[in-house]
């Protein structure tokens, strides 16, 4: 009995010093693990402490551009940052005098002056401007057509007050819209009206093609890691935030309040990124408001259903240009659009029924999207 006693006493014991050696193993394992993440959760959050980011603003073009530049290196000089921030904005300033339609010396307003009487002598940014303009006109099959101008006049854009046009002028007006009557002599270097009262507007690639050399002058000075925005409607990711994959950029319904929850939340790195929607600008004719978006086909602001459409591509001249189009193509055409150029991803805000839904084309990872 004793002996018995004796035995299991000692059985126990064992047992009780294996437990614990074993619960001591464990927690000393947890207390590693717990330490190693730590300590890299703190070296990454010391890391993005410490480099320097600044906001530079700057008004251009009608909008609000904001670049939020990261420096580096812990030790770079902030003003150095904003500096090269300045500079850029410089440029788009330069680039504005260039292709604005909205001020009368501009090389723009010139083309649209005479390029139907005789050719117009290009610069080089005019030049580039209008090849990847017919390079989207051509792409998009003639969703996306700078040639609008007639048709934003007709319709009262311009002036910002609607006027429902008859059925006869549209016709007219549709005859001097369409790319395919503009020559473009890339050798001379000139551009060539073969309508009559042809006006070109780059409102749906200018900001674009401005963040692009934003880009590349940030980039120049060898800066890795920026936001760029082009008011909300176009932003370039540069690199990631430090620390991160890529910069969260949210879609916001048109109709809804900026403090409202997103419709869809997007991750960028190296990629510009555009949303187009009917609603920010439009006017009124009898009560029906018509957003300022217009498909050059038909000649009518465009009404399919879209309620906002987003690109996502590696320049901001074609996310740009895309997202336009892509509000004046609707639903199955950007479907197949996205089907044939893979490098495209899309995001579709659309009505369906008397809800709404968010359509992503080419999101192959799950994780990438966040639909809310
Ligand atoms: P936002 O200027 O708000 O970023 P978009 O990039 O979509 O919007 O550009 C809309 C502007 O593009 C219009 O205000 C007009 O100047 C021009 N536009 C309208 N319809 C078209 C079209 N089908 N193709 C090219 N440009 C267009
Ligand atoms: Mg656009």
């Amino acid at each position: 009995m004793q002996n018995y006693f004796w035995m299991k006493l000692s059985t126990d014991r064992t047992f009780r010093n294996l437990i614990i050696i074993v619960y001591t193993m464990l927690l000393f394992a947890f207390s590693l693990i717990t330490s190693f993440a730590l300590s890299a959760v703190q070296a990454e959050a010391v890391e993005s402490q410490s480099l320097p980011v600044v906001v530079v603003r700057h008004i251009a073009m009608a909008t609000d551009f904001e670049l939020i530049i990261y420096g580096n290196h812990p030790e770079d000089d902030p003003e150095a940052l904003r500096e090269y921030g300045r500079e850029a904005f410089v440029s788009v300033d330069k680039l504005e005098d260039e292709i604005s339609i909205w001020r009368p010396n501009s090389q723009a307003s010139r083309i649209n002056r005479d390029a139907s009487s005789h050719p117009v002598k290009l610069s080089s940014d005019m030049l580039s401007l209008l090849n990847e303009s017919e390079r989207y006109y051509h792409k998009t099959e003639g969703a996306f057509d700078i040639t609008v101008g007639p048709l934003m006049e007709l319709w009262g854009f311009t002036r910002k007050q609607g006027i429902q046009p008859s059925e006869e002028a549209l016709q007219e007006t549709l005859k001097s819209v369409g790319f395919h009557h503009i020559q473009l002599d890339s050798e001379e270097r000139t551009v060539y009206f073969t309508r009559a009262g042809m006006r070109i507007d780059f409102g749906g690639i200018g900001k674009g093609m401005a963040l692009d050399r934003l880009a590349a002058i940030l980039s120049n000075q060898g800066i890795k890691s920026a936001r760029l925005n082009g008011g909300s409607s176009t932003i370039i990711g540069l690199g990631a935030p430090p620390g991160k994959p890529g910069w969260t950029v949210d879609i916001r319904s048109p109709y809804n309040s900026e403090d409202s929850a997103p419709v869809a939340r997007v991750t960028i790195c190296d990629e510009a990124m555009s949303t187009s929607s009917g609603s920010e600008r439009y006017i009124e004719i009898d009560n029906k408001r018509y957003g300022h978006i217009l498909d050059p086909r038909t000649g009518w602001p465009t009404s399919n259903g879209v309620i906002s459409a987003t690109a996502i591509v590696s320049t901001g001249m074609e996310s740009d240009a895309l997202s336009t189009a892509f509000f004046v193509m609707g639903e199955e055409a950007v479907r197949a659009y996205c089907n044939k150029h893979r490098n495209v991803r899309c995001v579709l805000f659309v009505e369906s029924g008397a809800e709404t839904e968010v359509l992503y084309f080419n999101f192959d990872d799950e994780a990438e999207k966040e639909s809310r």
